[in-house]
């Protein structure tokens, strides 16, 4: 494996992430830039650069042939997507298996299989593990959604079977609001997804989502490397993540059960490289599957951090036929407990992306705090990308020391020149529910951050005017 030469078809702070595992191994980084990124902070970590010339995203991170003409170019042995952009896309994945190419991520067919949710719901049930209740396959019409919404029992949620990112769902309370909805995230689904099918699931109330990261190789091992907790989310998409789940607690039995239907998911695919099974869980504690997505995942080190297994180098190892670092499930532990802030160019309010350029940039983090990110003065956050620029990750011994770092890391975290959504996790780490690990996916709307983020302000401008009004006084004494 070692002198490889690895494409990195990704950017920001995971393109940083995949090229120092792959020098940390001994293979080559080779990393790419687009004509609108202006000094992109990730080549500083790679040892090699090519030029994906083309401004949007389809004439780049999204050009499989493009892509494959740089292959073939620079002599590339293998491939890391990254998250997003090309990393779930059977054609990709295929088109570089025709070549022979090393694909840093799972075969064709289980892409294909957990691509889109239809196909994958019917995988798991098939597999005996429970999924949401709901239509099994496409539901092409209104009245379709409305005689399995009275099925099932309202409210139901409307979902596009080709989503992800939490993009292409709508909640509906009763007929009245199917009605109103199908078309539109029909269109939605389009729009963001280039395909209009949806099916109908029961939108399950106060859930907890929780999933299951899953490490396997090309040699039949399948190992499930516990649970996270991602039930901190804006727009069905997440912020705060930890691991492991203060839902599950102790609750040794259920950690057990829910993890080992991940690997039974992951064994009906022949999975081979890095997942996660999602699942969301009911306040009784029932859980259904609810995708699986077949790629390094966003929140991936606070798995790192509880159980010390490097995700990114291992899934590196698996896709060049090496052992993994342990060869049996006992040797996977977890230790303590995680934390991290997903650090977004957003209005803390509004939670809505504002992009901008960076111009100062300061941390002073104590010990044993992870930050992965991209940014550096000067850097800009674009529309054209999405508006995550880092991740503050704290472990602790337990989830009271692991909260207290992660609070006193992001007090200390000073990004200037455009908005973060830095106030909103200050708020969030210091409210009660939060701090007791009380909390479901409807958090967000419980806190008002309308409310507390501008008193937080209030003070901290408060605060500073003191100790402004203080250095004067001293001043003049002198
Ligand atoms: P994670 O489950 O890893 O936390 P997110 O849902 O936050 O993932 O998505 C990670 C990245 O991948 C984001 O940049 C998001 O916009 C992108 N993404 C996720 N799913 C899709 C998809 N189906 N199509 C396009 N982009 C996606
Ligand atoms: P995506 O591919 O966009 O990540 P998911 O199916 O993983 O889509 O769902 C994203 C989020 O949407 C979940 O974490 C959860 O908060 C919410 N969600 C999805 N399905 C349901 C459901 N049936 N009931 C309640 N909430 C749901
Ligand atoms: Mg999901």
């Amino acid at each position: 494996m070692k002198g490889k030469r690895v494409l990195i078809i990704n950017r920001g702070e995971i393109a940083i992430r995949v090229a120092k595992a792959l020098n940390e191994l001994g293979l080559v980084s080779v990393g790419v830039w687009t004509d609108n990124e202006t000094e992109p902070p990730h080549l500083e970590y790679c040892q090699e650069w090519v030029h994906l010339q083309g401004n949007n995203n389809k004439e780049t991170y999204l050009n499989i042939p493009k892509i494959m003409k740089i292959i073939e170019d620079y002599k590339i042995d293998g491939v890391h997507p990254g998250y997003g952009f090309l990393s779930e896309n059977r054609e990709f994945s295929e088109a570089l298996a025709k070549k022979g190419i090393v694909f840093i991520g799972p075969n064709p067919n289980a892409v294909y299989k957990m691509g889109a949710k239809d196909i994958s719901k019917q995988v798991a049930k098939e597999a005996g593990v429970p999924v949401v209740p709901g239509s099994t396959g496409e539901v092409a019409t209104i009245e379709e959604a409305i005689k399995i919404g009275n099925e099932i029992g309202f409210p139901v949620l409307l979902k596009a079977v080709a989503g992800g990112g939490g993009k292409g769902m709508r909640p509906c309370h009763s007929e009245e609001d199917v009605k109103n909805n199908f078309a539109a995230v029909q269109r939605e689904a389009l729009s963001g997804f280039g395909y209009a099918g949806l099916l109908v699931e029961k939108y399950i109330q106060n859930p907890h989502h929780i999933e299951v990261q899953i490490l396997a190789d090309k040699k039949g091992n399948v190992f499930h490397v516990f649970e996270r907790e991602c039930s901190v989310q804006r727009r069905h998409q997440k912020i705060i993540e930890e691991a492991p789940s203060p839902f599950i607690g102790t609750d040794e039995a259920l950690r057990k059960s829910i993890c080992e239907a991940a690997v039974k998911c992951a064994r009906a695919v022949n999975y081979d490289s890095a997942g996660t099974v999602e699942f969301i869980m009911g306040e009784d504690k029932k859980f259904y599957f609810l995708e699986m997505n077949t790629r390094i995942q966003v929140e991936h080190p606070i798995t790192e951090e509880i159980t010390g297994v490097d995700l990114v180098a291992n899934m590196i190892k698996g896709a060049f036929g090496e052992p993994l670092d342990f060869n049996s499930q006992d040797q996977i532990r977890i230790q303590g407990h995680a934390i991290e802030l997903r650090i977004c160019a957003e209005d803390p309010v509004s939670m809505l992306p504002a992009p901008g350029k960076v111009v100062g940039f300061e941390t002073t983090f104590p010990q044993g705090i992870r930050f992965d990110h991209c940014i550096y003065p000067q850097f800009m956050i674009t529309p054209d990308f999405d508006p995550m620029i880092g991740k503050l990750i704290a472990r602790g011994f337990n989830r009271d020391v692991a909260l207290r770092k992660v609070k006193n890391a992001v007090e200390n975290l000073s990004i200037e020149g455009l908005k973060t959504n830095i106030p909103l996790h200050r708020v969030i780490l210091n409210e009660e529910n939060f701090k007791q690990g009380h909390y479901s996916t409807n958090y967000i709307s419980t806190i008002k951050p309308q409310e507390h983020v501008a008193k937080r302000e209030e003070l901290s401008s408060f605060l500073l005017k003191m100790a402004a009004i203080e250095l004067t006084q001293q001043e003049n004494q002198k």
